[in-house]
C-alpha cells in the first residue's frame, strides 16, 4: 500500500433502512480506517431524488452510532471536505460534466423517452448483440455528436431537457485491479454511455461519486460487489478527468448469502426464517411495514459487530471467534476478505450474542434489565438488577431474556407448569415442603450458602432425596422448574416471600 493517508468513506443512499450488506460495508470501511490510522467518512449520496425516503439518513446515522462505528467526518461531525451530503454539493458537479464534454469524453443527448424506447425496441427486434445506448448506437441518436455544435447550442439555449452521457471508448480492453478479486478485465464495446448529468442540474451517482471521491481525497473505495460492473466506467472517468495518479484503490466485498439455498440474503429470508435484517427497528414510511432490528431483538452492539465482521473476513491462522472492537481494528486487512459470498447463519449469531452476554459485566446488563422491568411496570434498582443478571445471564441469548428469566422474582406464580407438576409433584411433596418451611423459618442468616448447608444437612440426615424436596420447592417458588441455583432464588426472594410462596404452593399445586 502506498504511503498516502488512508481516507475511506461509507456512501449510502438514503433509500430505506440500512440493510445488513450496508452495515457490513460500513464496518469494513471503519475497521480498515482504524487499522491504518486513517479517516472514516460518512457521505450521503442522495442525488436520486425519486428514491429518497424520509428518515433514512437519520436511521443510518443512528445505526452507526449503536454499532459503535464513530465517524471522523460527516455533516454532523464536520470536516475539511464538506458538505458531506450530495444534494448540498449540487453546485459543484456541473463544471465537471462540462469539462468532460469540452474535452471530448462526454456529450449532450436530447433523446426523448419515446425515442429511447423506439431505439430499445428496434435493437430488440434486430437481436443486436449490444442493446444499449453506446458506441454501436450513439451515432443514430439525437445528441451533440450527430447534431453538430450549432444545433446543439441552439437546443441548449432553448431550454429543452438534456442529459450528459459518457462517451464510452470503442473496443478497448481494460485490465483493472481489485484488492480482493485481483485483476478484472472489461471490454468497453460491451458497455454503454451512462448518463452523468441531467438538465435539472443533478448529477447521477456515477459522476457525483467519482467527483466526490476525488475532492474528498478518498484513498480506498470499499463497497459491495454489486458495484463491480461500474468499475470500468469509474476507472474511465478518473482517466478522462486526468486524475489517475490519485485514483483510489478498489475493494469489492462479497455478497452475504441466504442461510439456506443460494443467492443474496434478502429481507424476505429474515421474515421467513425469523431473524432481523436491520440493525435497528425500521418502519417503511411508504408502506408502514415495520421490521424488527437487532438492537430491539436484544443483541448487544459488540456481539453484532463481531458477527458482522466475520461475514466474509477471517483473521487468518486462528480458531478464535470472539474479537473485541480493538482486536478487530488491529487485525483487519482487506487481503483476508474472501472472494466468495458468505452464508448468513442466524443460529451462529445467537451464539455470538450469548457469549457476549455471558462476558458482559452485571452492571452493564443491569441497564437493559431495568429498562425491560420498567416496561413491565416494575421499578428495580441497579444493585438488585445486577445481582439478578449475574444469576440468570448464562441462560440468556438476548438482553430481554435477563428480565424474562427473572420475572418471577417480582411476581408470585399464579399458575404452575403442568408438565413439571406431573413430573415432580408427588404424594409426599406437601409434607416435605411443610417440613422445609419449618426449617427455613428457623434460619436467621437467609443467605444462599448458609441455607444450602442447613437444608442439605437436614436432607442428608433424614435420608431424603434432594430432587424430591427441591423440585417441588422450585415449582412453588417460580411456577416452573427452571432458573438458577435454588438457594440463590430463596435468598433473592427473602425469607417472608419464600415461605409464603411455598405455603401457597402446598395449598394450590395439584
Ligand atoms: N451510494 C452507493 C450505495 O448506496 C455507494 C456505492 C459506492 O460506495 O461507490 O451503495
Amino acid at each position: 500500500m502506498s504511503n498516502r493517508e488512508v481516507r475511506v468513506r461509507f456512501a449510502p443512499s438514503p433509500t430505506g433502512g440500512l440493510h445488513l450488506g450496508g452495515v457490513r460495508t460500513a464496518l469494513f470501511n471503519y475497521l480498515f480506517a482504524r487499522k491504518n490510522n486513517g479517516k472514516f467518512i460518512l457521505r450521503i449520496e442522495d442525488t436520486d431524488q425519486t428514491r429518497f425516503v424520509p428518515g433514512a439518513e437519520e436511521y443510518i446515522i443512528k445505526s452507526l452510532e449503536w454499532i459503535g462505528l464513530d465517524v471522523d467526518e460527516s455533516d454532523l461531525k464536520g470536516g475539511e471536505y464538506g458538505p458531506y451530503k450530495q444534494s448540498n454539493r449540487k453546485h459543484l458537479y456541473r463544471q465537471y460534466a462540462e469539462q468532460l464534454v469540452n474535452d471530448g469524453f462526454a456529450y449532450y443527448a436530447f433523446d426523448t423517452p419515446e425515442e429511447l424506447e423506439d431505439m430499445r425496441k428496434k435493437l430488440e427486434a434486430e437481436k443486436a448483440s449490444v442493446q444499449s445506448y453506446g458506441p454501436a448506437t450513439r451515432m443514430t441518436m439525437k445528441n451533440s455528436l450527430t447534431l453538430g455544435n450549432e444545433k446543439t447550442q441552439e437546443l441548449l439555449n432553448s431550454g429543452v431537457q438534456y442529459v450528459v452521457r459518457f462517451k464510452m471508448p470503442e473496443n478497448e480492453k481494460l485490465v483493472l485491479k481489485d484488492i480482493i478479486r485481483g485483476e478484472i478485465s472489461a471490454d468497453t464495446s460491451l458497455l454503454d454511455d451512462k448518463v452523468l448529468f441531467k438538465s435539472d442540474g443533478m448529477p447521477t451517482y456515477h459522476l457525483a461519486n467519482i467527483v466526490d471521491d476525488h475532492l474528498m481525497k478518498i484513498s480506498h473505495v470499499i463497497r459491495g460487489e454489486e458495484w463491480l460492473p461500474s468499475l470500468p466506467l469509474h476507472y474511465l472517468l478518473y482517466r478522462s478527468f486526468g486524475w489517475l495518479d490519485t485514483m483510489p484503490e478498489f475493494a469489492h466485498l462479497p455478497l452475504i448469502l441466504k442461510p439456506d439455498g443460494k443467492g443474496k440474503l434478502s429481507k424476505r429470508d429474515g421474515d421467513r426464517l425469523g431473524f432481523p435484517v436491520f440493525p435497528l427497528d425500521w418502519t417503511d414510511p411508504k408502506t408502514g411495514e415495520h421490521s424488527k432490528g437487532y438492537k430491539e431483538t436484544g443483541y448487544l452492539p459488540q456481539a453484532f459487530m463481531n458477527m458482522m465482521a466475520l461475514l466474509g473476513w477471517n483473521p487468518g491462522n486462528t480458531t478464535q471467534e470472539i474479537f473485541t472492537k480493538e482486536e478487530l481494528c488491529s487485525l483487519f486487512t482487506l487481503e483476508h476478505v474472501n472472494k466468495s459470498g458468505s452464508k448468513f447463519d442466524p443460529e451462529k449469531n445467537k451464539w455470538f450474542n450469548k457469549q457476549y452476554i455471558e462476558q458482559t459485566s452485571n452492571e452493564i446488563l443491569a441497564e437493559y434489565f431495568i429498562e425491560d422491568a420498567k416496561n413491565a411496570g416494575f421499578e428495580v434498582n441497579k444493585e438488585k438488577a445486577s445481582v439478578l443478571c449475574g444469576l440468570v445471564k448464562d441462560r440468556a441469548h438476548f438482553t430481554h431474556d435477563l428480565w424474562l428469566q427473572s420475572e418471577y422474582f417480582f411476581k408470585a406464580p399464579t399458575e404452575y407448569n403442568s408438565a413439571n407438576v406431573k413430573k415432580f409433584w408427588k404424594e409426599d411433596s406437601p409434607e416435605l415442603l411443610s417440613k422445609s418451611v419449618e426449617i427455613l423459618k428457623g434460619i436467621d442468616d437467609f443467605t444462599s450458602k448458609n441455607m444450602e448447608n442447613i437444608v442439605s444437612e437436614w436432607i442428608n440426615s433424614n435420608g431424603l432425596s434432594f430432587g424430591k424436596v427441591l423440585n417441588p420447592m422450585r415449582l412453588a417458588l417460580a411456577g416452573e422448574c427452571k432458573g438458577p441455583h435454588i438457594f440463590d432464588i430463596l435468598e433473592q426472594l427473602g425469607k417472608q416471600e419464600s415461605i409464603k410462596r411455598i405455603e401457597d404452593g402446598i395449598k394450590n399445586i395439584k
